[in-house]
């Protein structure tokens, strides 16, 4: 087999982070390889809620919440260019999104972030309301009686995350991208003439540019280009439901309906290593939650459980950085690459096919952590 061995970028990792990065690649012309451990790697992008998920997000870090904003409003069209493409529909919706408190303390709880994370120096606003338990039963006429009240973002919404994965891995096919399952990255060389060289299981091959998106695998892989990414596995479980008429016209941060019918509980964040199981105690508080919630879920069978890793700064935004001694090598890794697969994909793409990332993604740079050592 007279496989290619040489690239204009070789993109690490064929997670949603890696196969959006590479969609954005190709699109700006460049010859491209996704070098991917494959399924038995531990894997964030099978194992998601698939929110697509703006409320929340920023608190600490104003730029993130501008980012994640960002690519929640290029959604639709990222949704719809890839359906084009590869005749896969997302069922990307935005209906606006809930989360809902089961106390008056944790309805305060959480209205007090939101209300800090608006008051941030350089937030750009969006809408956003605390509703009570009568507005709520207008809109969700079956709610719990537990349910005192929530918060609701306009601009929230859900995907069906396992086509979004199918559709970029299409696309990225049809565009003559060539994808190398089961070819671990064991090494990467910075070359003196410039470009690197890539070693993997199954054969080295060389690119004028690196982007690293091995998810977890980053923290190992970084250091070879110059890099550096503190990012730790963090386990989350989900439990589904059979499926059952439409009754959720919202996803809530905690309880989706699915595109297919099935409901979607989750999920848990713990710390747990690289361990992957599932836990029962974790699960049926979960479950517990989501019954209080919306009583008739305990009338429905759960379909499956499972637990997946997510991919986890020190704290808890995006590492984007662009190696100053390995020039040509990049990192993108975080922890909600479904919310951010658009701009991934449309946005942080153009900037590493350019050759160099645009300053206003400094905040996100791994440099940040070294603020609170040298303090
Ligand atoms: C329970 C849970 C719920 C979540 N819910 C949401 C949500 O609602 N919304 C949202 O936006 N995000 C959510 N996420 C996060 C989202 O799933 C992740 O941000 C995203 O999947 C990370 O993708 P990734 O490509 O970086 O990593 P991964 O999916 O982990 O992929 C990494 C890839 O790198 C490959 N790899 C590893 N090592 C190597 C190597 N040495 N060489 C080559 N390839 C390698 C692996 O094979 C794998 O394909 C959730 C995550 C979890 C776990």
């Amino acid at each position: 087999m007279n496989a290619k061995t040489s690239f204009d970028a070789a993109v690490i990792g064929g997670g949603v982070v890696g196969a959006a990065v590479a969609r954005g690649l190709l699109g700006a012309g460049l010859s491209v390889c996704i070098l991917d451990e494959g399924d038995i790697a531990h894997r964030a992008s099978r194992g998601n809620f698939a929110l697509v998920w703006v409320q929340s997000k920023g608190l600490g870090m104003a730029p993130y919440g501008a980012w994640t904003r960002r690519s929640s409003d290029a959604w639709a069209g990222f949704a719809e260019g890839l359906r084009e493409e590869t005749d896969i529909s997302l069922a990307f919706q935005r209906p606006g999104g809930f989360s809902l408190a089961l106390s008056e303390e944790e309805l305060e709880k959480r209205r007090t972030a939101l209300v800090r994370m608006h008051n941030q120096p350089g937030w750009i606003p969006y809408d956003w309301e605390v509703l009570d338990r009568p507005a709520l039963a207008k809109i969700f006429p079956d709610i719990g009686p537990d349910v005192v009240g929530g918060l609701y973002t306009p601009i929230d919404g859900h995907v069906n995350s396992l086509r979004l994965f199918r559709a970029l891995h299409r696309s990225f096919a049809l565009r003559g991208g060539s994808y190398r399952p089961e070819h671990a990255v064991t090494a990467i060389t910075p070359l003196s003439a410039g470009g690197f060289r890539i070693e993997t299981a199954r054969g080295a091959i060389e690119a004028a540019r690196v982007v690293l998106a091995a998810g977890v695998a980053n923290a190992r892989l970084a250091p070879m280009v110059g890099l550096e990414a503190p990012v730790r596995p963090q386990r989350g479980q989900i439990l589904v439901t059979e499926k059952t008429a439409p009754f959720l016209s919202h996803p809530l941060v905690t309880v989706r309906q699915t595109d297919e019918g099935g409901v979607m509980m989750g999920d848990s964040a713990e710390e747990a290593g690289f361990e992957a199981r599932i836990g029962l105690g974790v699960l049926s508080v979960m479950a517990e939650r989501a019954v209080r919630m919306f009583p008739r879920i305990a009338s429905l069978n759960v379909v499956r459980t499972w637990a997946a890793l997510r991919v986890m700064s020190q704290d808890g935004f995006p590492i984007y950085d662009q190696s100053e001694s390995a020039p040509g090598a990049f990192i993108a890794t975080c922890h909600s690459g479904v919310t951010l697969a658009a701009v991934h994909a449309e946005t942080l793409a153009p900037m590493i096919a350019q050759g160099a990332l645009d300053a206003a993604l400094s905040p996100f740079s791994a440099r940040r952590f070294h603020v609170p050592q040298a303090a």
